[in-house]
């Protein structure tokens, strides 16, 4: 069973959600706005949630700022967000402020439960890690390149100076291309691997991760040497370069 946070003001919504989060065995809670949400994600006397599913349009508080304060406060609980549907701008901006997946409203439940089901699974997946088969990468929890080390347990990147803490989607899309690194791999193949095809998912969501991931792993993103375009296809991870 998970524990489930659903973030929604309006009541109708949240309470369908939650009568068919609980029916498929979650316990829900429900805040109705932004600063409820916080609270009840940053109380760490209380049992952590497993995932949120997290409503863009709140009063006060936006979604946006919810996950930006989640994420500033290292809390890297998976968070599904509920955009307006034919706001392609939202996408980003939920990806930007550090959400692992989205969904157009109004959507269908059966797709809610599937994505929110994805996240629970990929967290249960990196959090009691990998045996060889699902990290093939490097048979280990970790993979380093570059004076760069991937903690796919810990979900960090550590570096020289620092250590940065990644979202699940970000861990995600590494380890696929870690997983080919040195091939080509199509914006298809990473859709269909990290985000499990989702019919109606923004391709531009992973360009969007890849300037992110950019930022972390490159010594200078705008030349990036690891994480590299093929352009009409999609990227290549190369560990070592060859000058
Ligand atoms: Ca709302």
């Amino acid at each position: 069973m998970s524990r489930v946070l659903v973030v929604e003001d309006e009541t109708h919504l949240a309470k369908g959600l939650r009568f068919n989060l609980e029916a498929e065995g979650h316990s829900v809670e429900v805040a109705r706005d932004g600063e409820t949400a916080v609270q009840l994600l940053s109380n760490g006397s209380r049992t952590p949630f497993d995932a949120v599913v997290l409503d863009v349009m709140l009063p006060g508080k936006d979604g946006f700022t919810v996950v930006r304060e989640l994420r500033e406060m290292r809390n890297f609980v998976p968070v599904l967000m509920l955009t307006a549907r034919g706001r392609p701008e939202d996408v980003l901006k939920g990806f930007a402020a550090g959400a692992d997946d989205y969904l157009p409203k109004p959507f269908e439940l059966p797709i809610l439960l599937a994505r929110l089901q994805g996240l629970l699974r990929r967290r249960e997946w990196l959090i009691q890690s990998a045996t060889p088969e699902q990290a093939p990468a490097s048979g280990y929890e970790t993979f380093s390149f570059d004076g760069r080390t991937i903690d796919f347990g810990k979900l960090e990147l550590r570096t020289d100076e620092n250590t940065i803490q990644l979202t699940l989607m970000e861990a995600e899309l590494l380890r696929h291309l870690i997983a080919n690194r040195d091939k080509v791999v199509s914006r298809k193949s990473i859709l269909e691997n990290v985000w499990g095809l989702h019919e109606d998912t923004d391709t531009r969501a992973i360009d969007n991760f890849v300037v992110r991931l950019r930022k972390y792993i490159e010594r200078n993103p705008a030349k990036p040497q690891h994480l590299l375009t093929v352009r009409g296809v999609g990227y290549r991870f190369v560990p070592e370069p060859v000058d």
